[in-house]
């Protein structure tokens, strides 16, 4: 989905008001009654509430909706993408947007800056833009909710919560994921990690070493009470040279992205998710990098980072023992469902679990095999992060100037 924020600056603090109405009304109903949407929006005449109406549809930021009983309105994607980035603008967490650095499966990945002109990262979820056919068309729960529709909003919105919750967790307790900004809604602001994903790395100067610290990095999850279950060469980024600090016994060289559907060491199928984990990782350095690990004793604390990994690989009974409890911090999936909606996030984010990018890498696998063993660096490309060009010259660049620090203000 396209992002334009370009009709921004032209919107009045009311045509806010009016919007954040139709999002709190639609907590309750499907469609929100016009007059709802006036009484919510605290505007004292009728007619303002009308013309911010009239102005958002304008812009498909609402959709008017025809019912039996009444004629009323409904948030679009567009409309939830304005709200969160008008509250982030807010908080002086964004400052302006810029170009898209990837489409991912279920989200839209831009750089932003701040007001000092920090680059970051904003995530923006996107449940059910890939998953929701299979969803939909494997879930019986879903099969018998489909009358009502399934809030891929409302999903998106807990998916980007939780992973917010996992990389502030995380940070604070000194894992190497990229230091979290803020959350609104459905969009998490995030370091931009100057670097490439791992699917892309075919030379490294210490294969044993990255193998080794990316193993330790799952076992330290696993005993602090989490699985990633989607760990593989996608959601690892190799981080450049010239931003990696020789002088940091904490540096590994990468950081660990894409935590929505990470699970619990207590959820039923976590060992499955551990192995399958470990495997992605063994298979993208045997397939890719020609490294095979073995059995060596004599690597512990021989790596010089500390503790050294004995085994070619992690065994979740063997080495799982737990040290934190993050899971419970985060009540992560497998754990508790205290939230309403939580029990349909965890319906999708297996889905997801079950249909994402570690599967394409057991398929590309296959037909690496067929294809015999070429590159094929061409279909990463969506993936990968690249200066826009045009961004540059500030033309794709929706810049928020003088009159969104109006909006600001406002
Ligand atoms: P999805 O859940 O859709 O797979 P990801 O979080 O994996 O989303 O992000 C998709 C892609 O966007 C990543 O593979 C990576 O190339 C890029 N990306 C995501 N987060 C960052 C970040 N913090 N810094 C740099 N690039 C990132
Ligand atoms: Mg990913």
């Amino acid at each position: 989905m396209k992002l334009d924020i370009s009709h921004m600056r032209y919107m009045t603090a009311d045509d806010f008001k009016v919007l954040q109405a139709t999002e709190q009304g639609s907590r309750n109903h499907e469609i929100v009654p016009t007059t709802l949407i006036h009484q919510l929006s605290g505007m004292r005449a009728q007619s303002g509430t009308n013309r911010s109406i009239s102005d958002l549809a304008k812009l498909k930021l609402i959709s008017k909706v025809r019912n039996a009983k009444y004629d009323g309105y409904r948030l679009t994607y567009n409309g939830i993408d304005y709200l969160a980035l008008h509250s982030m603008l807010n908080r002086n967490t964004v400052y302006s947007i810029g170009g898209s650095i990837g489409v991912g499966k279920e989200s839209d990945i831009y750089k932003v800056s701040d007001k000092n002109g920090t680059e970051k990262v904003m995530k923006m979820h996107r449940l059910g833009r890939t998953s929701f056919t299979t969803v939909r068309n494997n879930r019986d729960y879903l099969k018998k909710n489909s009358k009502n529709g399934v809030n891929w909003m409302v999903l998106s919105r807990l998916a980007a919560q939780k992973e917010y919750q996992f990389i502030t967790l995380l940070y604070a307790k000194g894992f190497n994921v990229p230091e979290p900004f803020d959350n609104s809604r459905h969009v998490i602001i995030m370091e931009l990690i100057r670097g490439f994903p791992m699917r892309r790395l075919r030379k490294h100067k210490n294969l044993p070493l990255l193998y080794t610290n990316l193993m330790k990095f799952i076992v330290k999850l696993g005993c602090s009470g989490l699985i990633h279950c989607d760990y593989n060469e996608f959601n690892i980024m190799i981080k450049d040279e010239d931003h990696i600090d020789p002088n940091d016994p904490e540096e590994l060289g990468f950081v660990v992205i894409d935590f929505p559907q990470s699970i619990s060491i207590q959820h039923k199928d976590a060992e499955f998710y551990f192995k399958r984990d470990v495997d992605c990782i063994r298979r993208f350095f045997k397939k890719k990098l020609k490294y095979e690990p073995k059995d060596d004793p004599t690597m512990l604390d021989t790596d010089g980072f500390g503790e050294g990994y004995r085994y070619a690989y992690p065994d979740f009974n063997r080495d799982i023992t737990r040290t934190d409890n993050l899971d419970e911090l985060v009540q992560a999936s497998g754990f508790s469902k205290k939230h309403p909606g939580d029990r349909d996030l965890e319906d999708a984010m297996e889905e997801m679990r079950n249909t994402d990018e570690a599967d394409e890498a057991a398929q590309e696998e296959n037909s690496d095999a067929e294809n015999s063993d070429e590159e094929d660096e061409s279909d990463d490309d969506e993936y990968y992060y690249s200066e826009s060009e045009e961004s540059e010259d500030g033309d794709d660049v929706n810049s928020l100037d003088e009159e969104n620090e109006r909006i600001i203000e406002a």
